[in-house]
């Protein structure tokens, strides 16, 4: 079986360095109530950010308090730095890099567009004119920004603006962006900022300026591009920090000093119904898909390695990594009495998906209409068409098209016509038996939840919303909560160890999966008691792990013979439970 890739880095750490305008506040000699503040938070150096990806260290800008930022955020190295202008307030920190060159034996590399570039290099001439000095000199391996780039393993989009009359460059990086010191955003760039959970961004103060965006047009800009949190830097003494913080909107605040958060990578995956509106998308615009195709009922290991190459692909190439699937099943509309019981729902398979790194999925509504599509009108239209595919990768079994007639040859014959690759992935097997949906399906209805576990790559686990049992359980015997579950396979009845996940929290239970045959019910019933859980919850969601189970399903001659049974099962599972490893 084939290891796991190294996983890519998902979350960095962002902490500003420094929230004010290019004097600083407070500014020198001034008698203003702001720069006589007691609040720290009205102390603001000149404006820059620091990014943690791992032990990596990027910082955007180097103010000319850089040394003082570097020593209050306790930055042990530096792998990058990053310029989005070359005014003073923005680079003259660069000489202070000087210990980490030292330290770390080697050059930094320094990232900016062409005009930065050559203020460095009139800026700062000692470090470029190679005349010989006794003293130490910052060792910089200057890089041109011409688009997207990668620096210490982070991915950049910069976004250009202009700052007066002259270009400057923001920053987005996975679901955040930086944009200091603009007066302008033109609206291609605007494009880049959609879709943020947080964006920092100029807001000098009320007054207009030239050079600079003012609260309410930062405000506008907000509103418009509606990330989920927005903080103002380069702020002036013009602006208390309280008092402002009062009255933005909610979702708005001036940053400060010291402010720190954690910024997500990762893209959310866009999915499109049909594949028209994938090559509609302006995001996708000319560019080819990494595409997998089938219907993933569990997202287990061997579609996990099938999406893994696609994602390795699209990383590699640009192309965009994109899953089809289907919803419903095709055999629900062909066979539906051959129909399996799915193993999860396509909000689930999405969620996987996107889990994975995926850049797009696509879900092709299956219809008696789509079953009519030929294999090679579906090659034609819909992978090549539509999809514009640049590589296919698939399991060699993989049947598709009207009757099942399209396959592995006939997507390798139409190939040159289109131009595209097919790539094969092999069987992702376990102890040699290969990993399908069928495997996972079977140890599921056994009660073999542990392999099913081992296939998918993770418990098997029902979902849904809690809702209210006959209350026999809860009157009789131990209370419980009641799951109405979306999948539609649960696992066979009896007792399992479980952790339930109720008001957002895990808990520890005992989960009995039966139709409640001592007390003559009937329907199919997941109940789960949850150690350590005292809440009456009635409503709202739930999800249920299935780690072991405990004991099939049994009758019972009497109430009293049940409770004592549901002691011993109890003892069980708290008994698993802590036979493993905390954590
Ligand atoms: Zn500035
Ligand atoms: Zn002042
Ligand atoms: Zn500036």
């Amino acid at each position: 079986m084939d290891s796991p890739s190294q996983p890519a880095l998902q979350t960095l750490r962002l902490t500003m360095l420094g929230s004010g305008t290019s004097m600083g506040v407070p500014s020198l000699g001034c008698p203003c109530a702001v720069c006589h503040s007691g609040d720290p938070q009205d102390k603001r150096t000149r404006p820059s950010i620091l990014l943690a990806a791992g032990e990596k260290n990027i910082v955007i800008d180097t103010s000319p308090d850089f040394r003082q930022q570097a020593l209050r955020a306790g930055m042990r190295r530096l792998d990058a730095v990053i310029y989005t202008h070359g005014h003073a307030d923005h680079i003259m920190g660069l000489d202070d890099i000087r210990p980490f060159n030292l330290k770390q034996r080697g050059a930094i590399p320094v990232y900016a567009n062409a005009q930065t570039l050559a203020v460095l290099r009139r800026t700062f001439a000692y470090i470029f004119d190679d005349a010989p000095t006794l003293s130490t000199i910052p060792a910089v391996d200057l890089r041109e920004i011409t688009g997207p780039f990668e620096a210490a393993g982070v991915r950049f989009q910069p976004v250009p603006a202009r700052h007066g009359n002259m270009d400057v460059l923001g920053f987005r990086f996975g679901r955040a962006a930086y944009l200091t010191d603009f007066s302008e955003i033109a609206p291609a760039s605007m494009e880049l900022l959609r879709g943020l959970d947080d964006l920092i961004l100029d807001a000098l103060r009320d007054k207009p300026h030239p050079m600079h965006s003012t609260v309410a047009n930062s405000v506008e800009i907000v509103r418009e591009l509606a990330p989920k949190r927005a903080w103002f830097t380069h702020i002036s003494h013009d602006l208390p920090h309280g008092e402002t913080n009062a009255r933005l909107p909610a979702s708005v605040q001036l940053g400060h000093d010291g402010l720190s958060f954690e910024v997500r990578l990762r893209e959310p995956m866009r999915v499109y119904r049909g594949p028209e509106k994938w090559k509609e998308d302006g995001s996708i615009a000319g560019r080819r898909s990494a595409l997998a195709i089938g219907n993933f009922d569990g997202v287990h290991l061997g579609h996990q390695s099938i999406l893994r190459r696609v994602n390795e692909y699209a990383r590699t190439t640009g192309a965009v990594g994109t899953a089809v699937t289907f919803d419903p099943h095709p055999l629900k509309i062909l066979r539906p009495e051959h129909a399996p019981l799915l193993l999860s729902t396509l909000e689930q398979r999405l969620g996987w998906m996107e889990e994975s790194g995926l850049e797009a999925a696509v879900v092709l509504p299956f219809t008696a209409e789509l079953a009519q599509v030929g294999a090679a009108d579906f090659v034609a239209q819909m992978l090549a068409g539509a999809l514009r595919v640049e590589r296919i990768f698939v399991g060699d079994n993989f049947r598709f098209g009207h009757k099942h007639a399209g396959d592995v040859a006939l997507l390798e014959r139409l190939a040159p016509k289109y131009g595209y690759e097919v790539e094969i992935v092999p069987p992702f097997t376990l102890d040699g038996e290969p990993v399908s949906s069928t495997a996972v399906r079977r140890a599921v209805s056994e009660g073999r939840v542990e392999d099913a576990a081992r296939l998918l790559g993770r418990p098997y686990a029902l979902s849904g919303h809690v809702v209210t049992g006959t209350g026999t359980g809860g009157r009789e015997v131990v209370p419980t909560l009641n799951l109405a579950f979306e999948q539609e396979l649960p696992p066979a009845q009896g007792v399992y160890a479980t952790e339930a996940r109720v008001g957002g929290r895990w808990h520890r239970a005992a989960t009995n999966v039966g139709v409640r045959p001592t007390f003559n019910g009937s329907g199919l019933t997941v109940e789960s008691n949850l150690f350590d859980f005292n809440e009456r919850v009635t409503s709202g969601e739930m999800e249920v792990r299935f780690r072991k189970r405990i004991r099939g399903e049994k009758k019972f001659a009497s109430a009293a013979e049940l409770k004592a049974q549901i002691a011993r099962d109890l003892d069980q599972v708290r008994g698993f439970f802590e036979e493993r490893v905390p954590g």
